[in-house]
């Protein structure tokens, strides 16, 4: 639903990562193709994002925010 401030396993916040690397992957998705891996990856470790578990919170996350509002 909404990014979880902090990791669930380690506690590390990720919440402001994870709206940057949201904004990266948008801009690539802008150019008119998916991101791969290897820029997937590159992004995470520029923003500091090296542990499974915080990767894994934000490469899950699906944003629903926007479909459930109307329902509230
Ligand atoms: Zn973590």
């Amino acid at each position: 639903m909404i990014i979880p401030v902090r990791c669930f396993s380690c506690g590390k916040v990720i919440s402001s990562s994870s709206v940057k690397f949201e904004e990266k992957m948008a801009e690539i998705r802008k150019a008119g193709r998916e991101p791969t891996p290897e820029e997937i990856s590159r992004e995470m470790d520029s923003l500091g994002i090296h542990r499974y578990c915080c990767r894994r919170m934000i490469l899950s996350h699906i944003d629903l925010i926007d479909e459930i509002l109307p329902f509230s």
